[in-house]
């Protein structure tokens, strides 16, 4: 498999394979973790080759952009990888906020880069719109702090389709980022079908959907973190993803393959999907996730899983 993409119209290359780091430090999203446990999972990521790893202020309220940055100075190899980071949550009165104003963005941009040890940012994204700011002069915030050299691609986040046109309007869109799985399908409809028409990059969030598609879940577990009220986990719904899940599993186990392994491959088919940034909460897990390369399937194939999900 081709392993390496260029980010939309960039020549930003970047190894399909990810790893999104909101469990590295993201004490505010996931009970339990361990800022150790974080800083190995990012030693693993450079140890298997991984150049693309992706975090946000809100992973832990800067704690995970912090933790990288550490690791990437310890081992001297900041020039070999592409940082993503997201903005736009802002902390004020016990409460956070979203603002995309451009006094905000920047100095959310000033803040990430001494986090992140470094001074700049592969790939920036407003991660939420703010409702307020209107989106092409979110974008034009951006550009300003790409054509100073602070941030080197554009990227959004969480944008229905209107909303990625209204961003888009003078074309700087580089990487857009959205939920995109087997089980969460909706950006098939427009998010995809625009990034592919505009050369722009699309990375799905919740590759596995929150571990789902890994087969390991049966309906007996019960969770503690946000899957708790995420509705692909709740019910009838949870049981009737636990069948499909088990026809993948067939699949998998006719190519000698793993189940999470396929789901991954398979988003790798899609059109846009330049590179995906499956998470991981243990190093083992991390490991695991990049034999997705040694998984090849046929238009036949990606078809007959596409139709199990359908
Ligand atoms: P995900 O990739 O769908 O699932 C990751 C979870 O699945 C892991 O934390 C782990 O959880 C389980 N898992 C992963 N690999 C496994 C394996 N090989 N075997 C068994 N279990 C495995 O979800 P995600 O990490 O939340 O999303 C991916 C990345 O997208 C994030 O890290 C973040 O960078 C980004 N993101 C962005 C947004 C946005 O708004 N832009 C939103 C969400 C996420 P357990 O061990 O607990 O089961």
């Amino acid at each position: 498999m081709d392993q390496t993409r260029a980010l939309g119209k960039t020549n930003l290359q970047v190894k399909r394979i990810g790893f999104g780091a909101n469990a590295v430090g993201g004490h505010n999203l996931f009970p339990n973790l361990n800022d150790e446990t974080g800083k190995d999972l990012v030693r693993t990521a450079l140890d298997g080759g991984v150049n693309f790893i992706d975090t946000a202020f809100i992973y832990g309220l800067g704690r995970s952009e912090e933790l990288i940055g550490e690791v990437v100075q310890e081992r001297g190899v900041r020039d070999q990888l592409m940082i993503a980071s997201k903005g736009a949550h802002k902390e004020g009165n016990g409460r956070i906020e979203l603002d995309n104003s451009r006094d905000f963005l920047r100095g959310e941009v000033e803040k990430s880069l001494k986090r992140l040890k470094t001074d700049y940012i592969d790939l920036y994204y407003v991660h939420f719109p703010d409702g307020k700011t209107p989106l092409a002069e979110v974008a034009g915030t951006l550009k300003e702090l790409k054509d100073e050299g602070k941030i080197k691609a554009i990227g959004a986040s969480n944008l229905n389709y209107q909303q990625l046109q209204e961003f888009n309007a003078d074309g700087y869109l580089e990487v857009f980022q959205s939920e995109y799985s087997l089980i969460q399908r909706d950006a098939e409809k427009e998010l995809l079908p625009y990034c592919e028409k505009h050369g722009i990059s699309f990375i799905p969030y919740f590759p596995l959907a929150s571990g789902l598609l890994t087969g390991k879940f049966t309906k007996d577990d019960a969770f503690d973190d946000n899957r708790k009220n995420n509705p692909q986990f709740q019910g009838e719904t949870f049981i009737q993803n636990l069948k499909k899940v088990d026809k993948l599993k067939a699949v998998a186990e006719e190519k000698k393959a793993e189940t999470a392994h396929v789901a991954l491959a398979w988003l790798l088919t899609r059109p846009a999907v330049d590179a995906i940034i499956p998470g991981a909460k243990r190093p083992e897990q991390l490991k695991d996730n990049l034999k997705t390369l040694d998984v090849e399937l046929t238009d036949d194939e990606a078809d007959f899983i596409s139709g199990i999900f359908k």
